[in-house]
């Protein structure tokens, strides 16, 4: 009786402690729930702003809770219209001023052009992995922020109108450049784009313009990656790739791309669905990424 009693203790104690002292930690299957929720909205692309609005409240009611700041920025640019998205949490020690960026682009693209099929490259695609991946990752590690906060202030950034490349003469990361040259104060210690992060076949090389111009925070989130014995990040160099990155980099502002390369085979088609999405690869760069803020030494 005095054993079962001692038992029961001594594993309410533990659960206790573990209830006080665990780490919150990133949950692929929480950014798997996120990217079905967007992708349900529909294409999030200039024809569709009713998609367009419901993702914007999904991503502001999400966060709300979580942050300490949520703007919303807008801007036109040649008819079009965009929002930027801009939340932050707030950091806890003395080097709560130094500031950490993580953004991802939450619009999608609204041509299919490099579908098998002729008949649906002028459709709109899903974008569960190219739009709502990155997004999804931002949202859980917003979640896994707001339970532990981190020691420098953490600055997500939701981009509107990166894919709109080659359509319309129109040139990608529209939202990224406006927000650079809208923001002419905001200069993060460094950032980091994550854009299509979810595939079953997720690979990440060193893309190369973060590795010319900010190799020494490459160099950080690889070393990370391979004590976490990460299989998602190659320790190989990838090429150079036009992402959300570009326009920080051009403004002296070391902010690296995450991006799945070799492009996977449903790459700007009708094919860019949930079910090619795996939480593992998810869990993998979630884990990579909340290890690089939570030890960021500035
Ligand atoms: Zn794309």
């Amino acid at each position: 009786m005095n054993k079962i009693l001692t038992g029961m203790l001594l594993t309410a104690t533990t659960l206790w402690a573990h209830a006080i002292w665990a780490q919150p930690t990133f949950d692929g299957e929480k950014a798997l729930a996120h990217i079905v929720s967007q992708v349900s909205f529909g294409p999030r692309e200039p024809d569709n702003p009713a998609a367009k609005q419901q993702t914007i409240s999904y991503i502001e009611q999400t966060l709300a809770p979580l942050t300490n700041r949520l703007t919303i920025q807008r801007f036109d640019y040649k008819g079009l219209s965009g929002a930027n998205l801009w939340a932050s949490i707030k950091g806890t020690s003395s080097t709560s001023s130094v500031r950490i960026m993580l953004g991802a682009h939450w619009d999608t693209r609204p041509q299919a052009d490099r579908d098998h099929s002729p008949a649906l490259r002028d459709r709109p695609i899903a974008g569960a992995n190219d739009g709502a991946s990155g997004v999804a990752a931002l949202l859980e590690l917003a979640r896994v922020f707001a339970i532990s906060p981190p020691p420098v202030t953490l600055d997500l950034v939701f981009f509107d109108l990166e894919d709109m490349g080659h359509i319309d003469d129109l040139p990608y990361s529209i939202g990224a450049r406006e927000f650079v040259a809208k923001n002419p104060f905001y200069r993060p210690s460094a950032g980091i784009i994550l854009d299509m992060v979810c595939a079953k076949t997720l690979s990440i090389p060193r893309e190369q313009y973060s590795q010319s111009q900010a190799g020494e925070l490459m160099d950080t989130i690889w070393s990370i990656a391979k004590q976490q014995n990460s299989t998602v990040f190659k320790d190989s160099p990838g090429i150079r790739i036009i992402d959300d990155h570009l326009p920080f980099l051009m403004a002296g502002i070391k902010v690296v791309d995450l991006i799945h390369y070799p492009f996977p085979d449903h790459w700007h088609t009708s094919a860019d669905t949930v079910d090619k999405c795996s939480s593992d690869s998810l869990q993998q760069v979630g884990d990579v990424v909340q290890q690089f803020i939570a030890s960021y030494k500035p």
